[in-house]
């Protein structure tokens, strides 16, 4: 019940679009009714042979309610999906707002497919909230008023009848069919789900599938997931069938029990004949509302299960907790870590333990250390994707956490080994870092990461399409792209996480050179497992598990003749 009343207050800023819809939806139901009221008076009156003058009212009344049923009904179909259309918009806006917060920390338990899937088929799924759960009992309510109110003009009798069958189809119906999927429109988007993720996965590891032969039992996974998310469709088509059956019965039955009740109140003169037929075609009208109805529950629950889904994502708390406002200005660059100490879970060990160390504005610490020695725990610390509880961390004699992580981010720059290049072209990819630059600066800092040529030579030069994730350039070449985004934002802490690893010694040492020049005049933590060109370091901390095994300048370490000068030796062997 919490989830369906904060799934309606989800859908509460576009009301007045849906009372519209709602009201529009009871109208064509009405006119339908209607005309087939109207159409029954008119050959009924017609049988009589009365002249044609006494017959006019019915006349005009079989056209109206034929031109108003269809511009009811394409205006109740316009107004319902300009409705439904703006509210998936708004959950889509709403859902990736509250994910974005969560980044990266609170969404590593999702596959990156299980994510795809929740944002598109649930997000989809909710569509059917309003046009499907919503309107149509609404709808039903006001027809039952209308036509019970019209059919008490003739008796009381004909009216009740109609009530005991409209209530039968609308409520009883939907119970009964109810009880027979239980349980089956959350278990069908579940399943739709897991078949989205699997095959979203399948897709984006084409390659290794292929690679290490995997193919067939991808395909045998993919294939059950599809036969099973068969089978609940074939179930759910059976309840539907059966419910339109169930309703249609009904209908009749009221017809039929109506026009029983009817006839004796014609042969004893209570009733004039020609209304008889209209009595009973009435019935049949209203029912129209009732037919939508059994699928309700279903609807119900397969919403209900896709909005459960969205809430567990966005429910899990930021890993970083806003701060109090108003946030401080920030007055300088030099970094600062004193006992800094951070374990990912309680009870796991600590990635990091007791780290102390002071850079100066424009200072250059290297950071390096076997894998798994806390590198990239540190980088996730001082960007704020994590937060810590033990030490402190402070820029420019301010602790980090007095900052909104966002306004943090706008004085860092990232270069990390996987620069993600979204489908767009390259200078749009360049323009991420700063949105408003112009051509002259997007230039400059393409030439200073030494891009600048070889985007001049392709074929469309910088608007050329880098394709998905980038993978038209070659693992330099995105590097690069990533060191020219970096200069263009033109931030005065730069934090390089393992900028070359992953390319070959020569590219490496060229792609540093370019980095060297990023560097200049800012505050430089580097990353790196890489030894080559660390002379230039103020301060290189050799970390093991989560500690400071050693520090001090290349030449100091390369003497100490510890962890520092084993790992050196073996690269340079
Ligand atoms: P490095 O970057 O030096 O290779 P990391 O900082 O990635 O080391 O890892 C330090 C320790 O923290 C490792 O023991 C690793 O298993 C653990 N760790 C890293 N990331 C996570 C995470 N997201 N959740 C839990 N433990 C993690």
């Amino acid at each position: 019940m919490k989830d369906f009343a904060r799934l309606v207050k989800l859908m509460a800023p576009h009301w007045k679009s849906m009372l519209l819809a709602t009201l529009l939806g009871f109208f064509t139901v009405g006119s339908g009714a209607g005309l087939l009221g109207a159409s029954a008076f008119l050959i009924s009156g017609a049988a009589l042979h009365p002249p044609v003058l006494e017959l006019m009212q019915a006349i005009v009344g079989v056209r109206f309610f034929g031109i108003s049923r269809a511009v009811f009904r394409y205006l109740e179909r316009y107004f319902s999906h300009d409705a439904t259309f703006r509210l998936l918009s708004h959950i889509r806006v709403w859902f990736y707002q509250a994910l974005e917060p969560l980044a990266p920390a609170r969404l590593m338990e999702y596959r990156s497919g299980e994510l795809v899937s929740r944002m598109a088929a649930d997000v989809e799924t909710l569509e059917q909230f309003y046009l499907r759960v919503l309107a149509p009992p609404l709808v039903a309510l006001l027809t039952l008023f209308g036509v019970f109110a019209f059919l008490a003009r003739f008796g009381l009798g004909p009216a009740f009848v109609f009530l005991f069958f409209f209530l039968a189809a609308a409520a009883a119906a939907p119970l009964a069919v109810r009880a027979l999927g239980r349980g089956g429109g959350g278990l069908l988007g579940e399943t739709r789900a897991a078949l989205n993720t699997q095959m979203v996965d399948t897709i984006q590891g084409m390659t290794e599938i292929a690679a290490f032969n995997l193919s067939a039992r991808q395909q045998r996974q993919v294939g059950e997931l599809s036969e099973k998310f068969l089978g609940l469709q074939e179930r759910a088509a059976g309840i539907r069938s059966l419910s339109s059956a169930l309703a249609g019965l009904l209908m009749n039955l009221a017809m039929w029990s109506i026009l029983l009740l009817a006839i004796p109140l014609v042969t004893r003169g209570d009733l004039d004949g020609i209304y008889l037929a209209v009595l009973a075609l009435v019935t049949l009208g209203g029912f129209e509302a009732v037919l939508p109805l059994p699928m309700v529950f279903q609807h119900i629950e397969e919403s209900l299960a896709a909005a459960r889904r969205l809430f567990a994502v966005i429910d899990a708390k930021p890993a970083v907790p806003e701060p109090p406002a108003p946030s401080p200005k920030l007055r300088g660059y030099d970094l600062r870590v004193r006992g800094l100490s951070f374990s990912y879970a309680p009870g796991e060990p600590r990635a990091l333990d007791g780290l102390d160390f002071a850079l100066p504005r424009g200072g250059r610490l290297a950071v390096v250390g076997p894998s798994g020695a806390g590198k990239s725990t540190l980088v996730n610390l001082l960007l704020r994707f994590w937060d810590y509880r033990e030490g402190s961390i402070s820029l420019g004699g301010q602790e980090l956490k007095a900052f909104p992580p966002e306004e943090l981010r706008r004085h860092i720059s990232v270069v990390t080994q996987n620069t993600y290049l979204f489908n767009a072209s390259v200078r749009e990819n360049l323009l991420l870092a700063k949105p408003g630059a112009g051509e002259k600066e997007l230039l400059r800092a393409a030439r200073e990461a030494q891009i600048h040529d070889f985007i001049q030579g392709l074929p469309r030069g910088y608007d050329t399409p880098v394709g998905e994730r980038g993978f038209k350039l070659s693992g330099g070449q995105r590097q690069r792209l990533a060191i020219a985004r970096a200069l263009l934002k033109n931030s005065p802490v730069l934090l390089l996480d393992e900028a070359t690893a992953g390319l070959d010694p020569v590219t490496g040492r060229k792609v540093m050179e370019s980095v060297s020049r990023l560097m200049e005049g800012r505050t430089t933590v580097a990353i790196t497992h890489d030894l080559t060109g660390l002379e230039g370091m103020d301060e290189i901390l050799v970390m093991d598990r989560g500690r400071v095994a050693e520090r001090g300048r290349h030449s100091e370490l390369l003497e100490k003749g510890g962890l520092y000068r084993k790992m050196w030796e073996l690269q340079n062997i």
